[in-house]
């Protein structure tokens, strides 16, 4: 059984169709999929999806080490809720605003240029 799953990138609302990608599943209704530019190509990192919908939750890709690790650190909720429920869960958007999740991410910023020794 494959760990990978299909998901619809929402890269933009209604302005774009959504974008089918290859996902793998890092928690109940959270993958980690390749990132894609604006040209529809691959930008050579990865971002945490949220699956029903398609959003990213990671504001810039990081490599696939940041990214498991990102997702290590969102598993505790349940990413199967609809995107509205997940979005007014003040526990779900204190972990994904919080310190420690934005520093990984932002401390890896890209996938060309993770300074974190297990990253990349
Ligand atoms: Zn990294």
């Amino acid at each position: 059984m494959s760990a990978l799953t299909e998901v619809g990138l929402d890269l933009g609302g209604f302005a774009r169709p959504r974008v089918p990608v290859m996902g793998e599943q890092a928690a109940p209704g959270l993958l980690i999929v390749p990132a894609v530019n604006a040209e529809y190509r691959y930008s050579g990192g990865w971002w945490l999806v949220h699956a029903e919908s398609g959003r990213v939750l990671t504001a810039v890709p990081t490599c696939v080490h940041c990214a498991r690790t990102g997702a290590g650190l969102l598993a505790g909720h349940d990413w199967t809720r609809p995107v509205l429920v997940l979005t007014a869960d003040p526990a779900v958007q204190a972990t994904v605003t919080g310190a420690r999740f934005v520093a990984l991410v932002r401390g890896c910023a890209s996938a060309y240029t993770c300074e974190i020794p297990e990253g990349c």
